[in-house]
């Protein structure tokens, strides 16, 4: 198949989430089972300054409003066997110090960036007149895709299909509508049924709306944005649209998260090998100034501080860290009342709590690996990495059971010898606090069973080949969909 992506970040190129690493596992799995894929990417300043060798292949002309801009594309000089890159270049978009506008706020016009992005990545199909059998579109930023292969592009969408994924539906990239006529499109996609979203503009909803199939990055998630509660003011469309829509669980990067041969670690380890993970944990204890005692367990936490992620439930139980036994080592950046709230409670309980305000990809690896259990109670999780990664290093996720977690975590039921952590359902600090004394208990006092429960942690497979084959059978499905629609009279 030759499939497209369009997408806004990607490994190894920039990533500020989940979705750059999607982006750049996908395409490259891909790729190895023998598909051919052309990634498509705005030229950031980031890209440029990494001096890839890149060589001008094309100029396009989108039309914005009353004015036309350009649209340099470039592609490496030397390509992956199967892989393509991409990078439009427009630096008056695309040459800022970030990708999406100051930490915690948005470049005023990311609207108009991303149009234009859309439409400079299909003006270049059509130019370079590249075969394409699918086009898959990520969040927001690329939502038009789908909507310009139906309207625009009409005649590039005739014998392809789409897949539009969501990674997050929190973000839907609302806009005014006094920028929807740089779309290019007619007011009369500005409908209720289409693009309008309470008399704005809404591009997440274009994709929804459009794309010939719709997945998010989890089956749990699919069914949860269904609701109210989870469907961010987008439940209704999603509703309309739920035979179309799947769930398929993100892979994980082996390469890079592998105990046995982790560069990032003091010690490896893998299972049946696990003196070195007592070491990694003696090593980071030091590292972070806590005291050692090896039968208190170490409860490692790393994430964005946000809402998202249940940091008010954890702020709860940490006031009264107290009451566990147990150290709790905090990595994370992000909204400044959380920094300040960990800051204070590591500051009031310095030998039970290590908190650093910093994204810091070596102290992950060095958590990951040295800590006992792994908290992740987020209020939604769409899919979810760090828990994955946690198995993989034998540390035991404590999870709130909702989208990707609820799918990668099975709830530890000894007497069977089966599952992988522990989940609580409720989002209340109570129901996190008495999940976590369980798992204390268990580490503490069955050290045989809490053994066995590592080894089977340690044995989960959520390798992106499994997520890839998954992929290849929806682009399937959209293929063999658009084909029959076509068919019929
Ligand atoms: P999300 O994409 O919602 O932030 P995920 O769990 O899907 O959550 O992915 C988060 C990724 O970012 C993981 O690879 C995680 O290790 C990493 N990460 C998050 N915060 C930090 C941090 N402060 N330092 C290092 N890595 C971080």
């Amino acid at each position: 198949m030759n499939i497209l992506f369009a997408v806004s970040e990607a490994l190894p190129h920039v990533k500020t989430g989940g979705l750059a690493d999607v982006a750049g596992h996908l395409p490259r799995t891909l790729a190895a089972r023998g598909h051919q894929v052309e990634l498509f990417l705005p030229l950031y300043r980031e890209i440029r300054k990494n001096r890839l060798n890149l060589e001008e292949v094309a100029r396009v002309e989108i039309p914005m409003g009353g004015e036309k801009l350009e649209g340099i594309v470039y592609r490496p000089t030397a390509g992956d066997p199967g892989l393509t890159s991409w990078f439009i270049g427009c630096d008056p978009f695309f040459d800022r110090p970030r990708l999406y506008g100051p930490p915690g706020g948005e470049y005023p016009d990311n609207g108009a960036r991303f149009i234009f992005f859309c439409r400079a990545v299909l003006e270049t199909v059509r130019k370079l007149g590249l075969a394409i059998d699918l086009y898959h579109a990520h969040d927001w930023q690329t939502g038009l895709i789908p909507v310009y292969l139906k309207t625009l592009y009409r005649d590039l969408g005739e014998n392809s299909a789409s897949l539009f994924t969501i990674h997050n539906l929190a973000y839907q990239g609302i806009q005014g509508k006094e920028i929807f006529p740089l779309t290019g499109l007619g007011w009369e996609e500005f409908t209720f049924e289409k693009l309008e979203y309470y008399d704005r503009l809404n591009l997440l909803k274009g994709g929804v709306v459009y794309a010939d199939l719709l997945n998010t990055v989890s089956p749990t998630y699919s069914r949860e944005i269904l609701e109210p509660e989870f469907g961010c003011g987008l439940d209704p469309v999603l509703r309309h649209r739920a035979d179309c829509l799947y769930g398929i669980l993100n892979g994980v990067d082996y390469e890079e998260w592998n105990p046995a041969t982790d560069p990032l670690i003091s010690h490896r380890f893998k299972p049946g090998r696990m003196a070195g993970k007592r070491r990694c944990r003696e090593t980071l204890l030091n590292e972070l100034g806590l005291p050692n005692d090896p039968a208190t367990p170490v409860v490692g936490m790393i994430s964005r501080l946000v809402e998202q992620k249940g940091i008010e439930l954890v702020l709860e139980l940490l006031e009264k860290s107290y009451r566990f036994n147990c150290y709790f080592v905090i990595l994370g950046t992000g909204e400044a009342k959380y920094e300040q709230a960990l800051g204070d409670c590591a500051l009031k309980f310095p030998d039970r709590i290590a908190f650093r305000p910093a994204y810091d990809n070596r102290l992950a690896h060095r958590i990951e690996a040295g800590a006992d259990l792994f908290l992740m109670p987020s209020r939604y999780e769409p899919c979810g990495l760090n828990q994955m990664y946690s198995l993989r290093y034998g540390t035991i996720p404590v999870v709130r059971a909702v989208g990707g977690l609820n799918d990668s975590i099975d709830e530890c039921e000894p007497q069977h010898n089966r599952g992988n952590g522990f989940k609580f359902i409720p989002y209340e600090a109570l129901a996190l606090a008495g999940k976590l004394e369980q798992a204390l208990t268990m580490f503490r006092k069955k050290p045989h069973l809490w053994w066995k429960l590592r080894r089977r942690a340690m044995a989960c497979d959520f390798s992106w080949s499994q997520s890839a084959g998954r992929y290849e059978e929806l682009y399937e499905t959209a293929l063999k969909a658009k084909k029959t629609a076509a068919e019929k009279p």
